[in-house]
């Protein structure tokens, strides 16, 4: 039972549904605040917890958890939802998610916030903070591997990195590239189609953005000074590139022990081509621990797995924002 106390004290509980954040939140907050998070867990100063993924049994659903604290930024939460293969079914988004913010002084509740368009939102976040540290200064041709959801808003977040003069595209589903092809227009870019030859022929900065289990750009495919940034491996068994490509380029990751178990490094760790070792922080670089890239012919890749940390930045980015506007649903609570 409560304590007299604890009834006096009833506290506030900020909501933003899904629907208000599209306005609320732009494309530079998100940036900021991944780049912020990703610095902090790089000191040491926010961690994740494990990660929790379950098939329930129900719906065909994969439903889970992400969650960590930021001690620099006193983000205390969790991410929850997973993904609803029956949903398109039913006009819905087959992700949902939902993140959860608490105060870390007290564990009360705090905020709950729509995650779809935030996960987006921070995805793309984190691998235009790759491109901005990682990426040559001259690179003028951006290179995108699927056209998914996703993909419009990686090219949105990218494009504001670099002086990108085209975009060129390739995905399995030629049908689906339309979504680049517009994404491209809205931004004032031309856009190509081309093969994967091509891709890596002409491209500076390569977005990979798939549910790909197989490697789809090869080696030979990838010339000196590209910086790849692979977003889609999220899950033990998904690959984008040739594990041999990590052998020949730098590699950086938001979160190591993430990286080489389920991100993109984990094929390349299990054939021996380079060890845990070799994984660096992308956080180091932005605190200037590392270096980054040493030479503009060297390749860089950035193994974006994604983490609950992100999701609690941006959520908090936007309860702040939707609070100081005066449009946060406030529930006592
Ligand atoms: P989507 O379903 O909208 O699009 C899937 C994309 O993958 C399309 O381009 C499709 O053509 C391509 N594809 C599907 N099967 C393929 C295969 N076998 N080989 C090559 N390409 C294939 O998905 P989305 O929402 O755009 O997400 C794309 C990927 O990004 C997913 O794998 C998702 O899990 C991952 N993701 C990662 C993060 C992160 O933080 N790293 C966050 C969100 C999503």
């Amino acid at each position: 039972m409560a304590s007299e106390a604890e009834v006096a004290a009833t506290h506030t509980l900020t909501i933003v549904p899904e629907n208000a954040i599209g306005p609320l939140i732009t494309e530079e907050a998100s940036f900021e605040a991944v780049e912020a998070v990703f610095a902090a867990m790089s000191r040491g100063d926010a961690y994740n917890f494990p990660v929790i993924r379950e098939a329930i049994g129900h719906a065909e659903a994969l439903y889970g958890f992400k969650s960590g604290f930021d001690r620099a930024g006193l983000n205390l939460g969790l991410k929850s939802g997973g993904y609803w293969p029956g949903n398109a079914e039913k006009g819905l988004t087959n992700h949902q998610s939902t993140v959860f913010l608490f105060d870390a002084d007290t564990g009360r509740a705090k905020a709950v916030v729509g995650g779809n368009l935030l996960t987006a939102l921070r995805t793309a976040a984190a691998s235009a903070v790759s491109i901005k540290h990682l990426a040559r200064p001259d690179a003028k041709v951006l290179g995108m591997v699927g056209a998914g959801h996703q993909s419009a808003f990686q090219m949105r977040a990218a494009v504001r990195q670099r002086a990108f003069e085209k975009v060129i595209g390739w995905n399995l589903h030629p049908e689906m590239l339309s979504r680049l092809e517009d994404t491209a227009a809205e931004l004032g870019l031309p856009f190509e189609a081309v093969e994967l030859d091509q891709l890596g022929a002409e491209a500076d900065v390569i977005i990979t953005i798939t549910s790909s289990f197989d490697a789809i750009l090869q080696d030979a495919q990838i010339r000196p000074g590209t910086h790849l940034a692979c977003m889609g491996t999220d899950t033990v068994g998904k690959q984008e590139i040739d594990a041999a490509i990590l052998k020949r380029a730098t590699v950086f990751t938001d979160e190591v022990a993430q990286s080489i178990s389920l991100g993109e490094a984990q094929h390349a760790v299990k054939a021996g081509l380079i060890a845990e070792a070799d994984v660096n922080e992308i956080g180091a670089v932005i605190n200037g621990d590392h270096p980054g890239r040493g030479a503009a012919d060297e390749i860089t890749v950035f193994d974006g797995t994604g983490v609950g940390l992100q999701d609690l930045a941006v959520a908090a980015a936007v309860v702040e924002i939707a609070r100081a506007k005066g449009i946060a649903v406030e529930v006592p609570f």
